[in-house]
């Protein structure tokens, strides 16, 4: 247990809240007006930081720093593992009489050098050129992290190799949102909004996660080495009785998230909502939604204190996609608006004609772009946990819809058809010689089940997995945007009459597209079924998924928006390939592990315990039958269970040899999953069988259930 006090009013939140952020006001707080106007510039994408301004403002982070009782720093990054890395650096500068002074420069803000050998580079960096540099993102906010090492000041930072190429997921990102303001700017000016200068996403992340005790965790080799439980049958009592959706919060869980939340705050990070999910001990945190730089860093800060804080109070916080079998999954919903800098949010429904147009014209561009590039998106949540739960019952599935709801709908098919409609009678709005309907005050229905949902002023893509970071969903989403805005802008700018492009791109883009919209129970056998006539891909595996990156049509989609070269795009599908395989081949492993060395061994000693005692007892003459139906039963399934493991076995070493990465990724998905399946079946059976104080490992009832 933590003997951490939290006093919200001695320090009230309004005031503790940032306290270890570099946020915009601490700098207009702590830079030369002429400076502080400077980054504002660099932050928008105006100039490049000169480094003039970098000294100074490096020489604020520092003292700012110090005086809070910083250390060392740190040029944080997102390498392409999906984790974040840091390498500590500290302050202290020798002055050659025994003393050292504090010191960090311009330079060093800036640029990092870490050795970039050891992080993942899919092939792009030659072993005898290591080098990589890190740079300052200057649109996210350095902070301070506070933990047992003491308080660093960590800089977020883009990673990139010698030779300029993306090393890390944070640069393909901020080139892809540079591409989307290109183009969105370009759609707003031809349509008579000239008083934008910068477009920008904004994203809301909602992370679900669980909480389990400590204890059960460190016995449990599956969780601890792969975040996931590779065997455990289900207990008496599930999620069927739903009765922790937004049920009370449990007290140490209550405590817990107190704490996190001070943590949060602190860093500036907007932490807002908490409540109990569907799953039994499964939460959810969702901060206020900020710029997709920003959000995409606190997501990462945000999974890192729920581990820590977890940790500091006897407990551990799984963030897998799907750590108990027959158990909801947790997902992470990327909430996603585009927003101009004069503050006009481009999916809200507006109040006069022109907002209307506007907002039809960008939503057709997001139905367009999610139809024509459904299966980057899916890529972009290939992963082997988010492989356990798309397309299971609680997630949406692997076919990539959109909701819009009833009225929204309507009045984009009424215009792909030409057709007046209910919603225009008496409000219809003419727009020059062409007329679009006025919009629905309420839109705000909503749909649980969909994959990519429309919730009144934003979307909410849900596909995505809740340990993946979200750039590349992000990174992947404005490109695709990006693409039919181009197209939009290429359109209307070479228009005369403005109003009449609007309606025809509408008209045009709208009927070609409407496929991907489904309004209906995603979750639905009906609905695959659907989808199939309709045409939408449905890919399951994750393997398969990702090898869209490869495509030729999307490679060019990427080198014409900058966002990838041809090598980078390449690269980027070895390693997550890679890291497909790998996160299975160590599943694998430890399945064979615990099997025999775990299971085996305790069921067996089990059966023949049984076993003598029937013996026993039928010497004894007493009525022995039960404990020998049992025995003979367990000994039969640890038989099968003993066969089953040695199949998985040939399944992984087949599979470990294989050299080709997409091959080798196929034969995880298609032998070795279904061996470890195999395997577990023999075991979850074993477990109902065999009594709770000789099963080796904690079982799902005493993790889900107890806190
Ligand atoms: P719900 O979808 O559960 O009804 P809300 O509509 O309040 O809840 O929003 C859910 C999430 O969407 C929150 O994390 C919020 O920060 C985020 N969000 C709200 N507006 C935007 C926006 N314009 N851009 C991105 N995210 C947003
Ligand atoms: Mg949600």
């Amino acid at each position: 247990m933590s003997d951490f006090k939290i006093d919200f009013t001695s320090t009230p939140v309004a005031e503790l809240y940032g306290s270890n952020c570099f946020s915009n006001s601490t700098m207009r707080e702590l830079l030369p007006k002429n400076i502080y106007k400077e980054i504002l510039a660099v932050q928008n994408g105006e100039k490049e930081l000169n480094a003039y301004a970098a000294e100074v403002v490096a020489a604020a982070m520092r003292d700012w720093a110090i005086s809070k009782g910083a250390t060392h720093y740190t040029h944080w990054f997102h390498p392409l593992t999906g984790l974040t890395a840091e390498k500590h650096d500290s302050f202290i500068s020798p002055t050659g009489d025994g003393k050292v002074i504090m010191e960090f420069s311009g330079k060093e803000l800036i640029k990092g050098e870490p050795d970039a050998s050891s992080f993942p580079s899919g092939g792009l960096r030659a072993t005898f050129e290591a080098r990589g540099y890190t740079a300052w993102d200057v649109t996210s906010p350095a902070f301070l992290k506070q933990d047992a090492t003491g308080t660093t000041l960590c800089i977020p930072t883009a990673f990139i190799s010698y030779y300029g190429q993306a090393l890390d997921k944070k640069v393909p990102l901020l080139r892809a949102m540079e591409s989307l303001n290109r183009e969105a700017l370009r759609v707003l000016h031809a349509i008579g909004f000239s008083t934008a200068k910068r477009v920008y996403t904004t994203v809301g992340p909602e992370q679900e996660y669980f909480l389990i005790d400590k204890e059960y965790y460190l016995s449990r080799p599956d969780l601890l080495l792969t975040g996931r439980t590779v065997f455990g049958s289900m207990p008496a009592k599930g999620q069927e009785m739903e009765d922790h959706y937004f049920g009370a919060i449990k007290e140490r869980v209550a405590s817990f998230m107190r704490e996190l939340n001070y943590e949060l705050w602190k860093m500036g990070i907007p932490a807002k909502t908490q409540h109990n999910e569907v799953a039994p001990n499964q939460f959810e945190i969702a901060p206020i939604y900020s710029n997709t730089t920003a959000a995409v860093d606190s997501n990462q800060i945000v999974m890192e204190t729920l581990r820590n804080v977890a940790r500091r109070r006897g407990m551990e916080a799984l963030l897998h996609e799907k750590p108990f079998a027959g158990v909801n999954g947790s997902g992470k919903h990327n909430n996603w608006s585009i927003s101009t800098d004069d503050g006009v949010n481009l999916f809200e429904p507006g109040e006069n004609p022109e907002s209307n147009a506007r907002f039809l014209l960008f939503a057709a561009a997001v139905v367009e772009a999610v139809d024509r590039y459904a299966l980057l998106l899916r890529s972009s949540v290939a992963t082997s946990g988010n492989e356990h739960r798309l397309g299971a019952n609680e997630a949406p599935p692997a076919i990539v819809s959109i909701f819009f709801g009833g009225p929204l709908t309507e009045i984009l098919d009424n215009i792909a058809d030409g057709k007046p409609g209910k919603h225009t009678e008496g409000g219809s709005i003419k727009l020059g010689v062409t007329s679009l309907p006025s919009l629905p005050k309420d839109v705000s229905d909503r749909n649980r089940t969909s994959p990519f949902a429309f919730t009144g002023n934003k979307f909410e893509f849900r596909m995505v997995g809740s340990s993946q970071s979200i750039a590349t969903p992000n990174t992947y989403l404005n490109t695709a945007v990006a693409q039919v805005l181009r197209e939009f802008a290429d359109k209307l700018e070479g228009a005369s009459d403005k109003n009449a492009a609007i309606q025809s791109i509408i008209k045009e883009s709208y009927s070609k597209h409407r496929r991907v919209v489904f309004n209906g129970n995603g979750y639905s056998d009906e609905w695959v079924k659907e989808a199939e006539r309709r045409g939408l891909p449905n890919i399951k595996n994750a393997p398969d998924a990702l090898s869209v990156l490869v495509a030729p049509e999307i490679i060019s989609l990427f080198e014409s928006h900058k966002v990838f070269t041809k090598e980078e795009a390449e690269s980027r599908y070895h390693i997550y390939l890679e890291k497909y395989s790998k996160q299975i081949n160590i599943e694998a492993g430890v399945a064979i592990d615990m099997a025999r060395r775990g299971i085996f061994p305790a069921v067996s000693s089990f059966a023949a315990e049984l076993a003598r005692e029937a013996s026993a007892l039928a010497a004894a003459g007493a009525p022995s039958a039960a404990q020998e139906k049992s025995a003979k039963k367990i000994a039969e399934l640890s038989a099968g269970l003993y066969e089953e493991t040695a199949l998985l076995e040939n399944a992984l070493s087949a599979a470990q040899q294989i050299t080709d990465p997409f091959a080798k990724a196929k034969s995880y998905y298609e032998k070795v999953k279904p061996a470890m399946d195999a395997v577990r079946n023999k075991a979850d059976v074993l477990e109902k069988l065999t009594a709770k104080n000789r099963w080796p490992y904690p079982g799902y009832g005493d993790m889900l259930f107890k806190l």
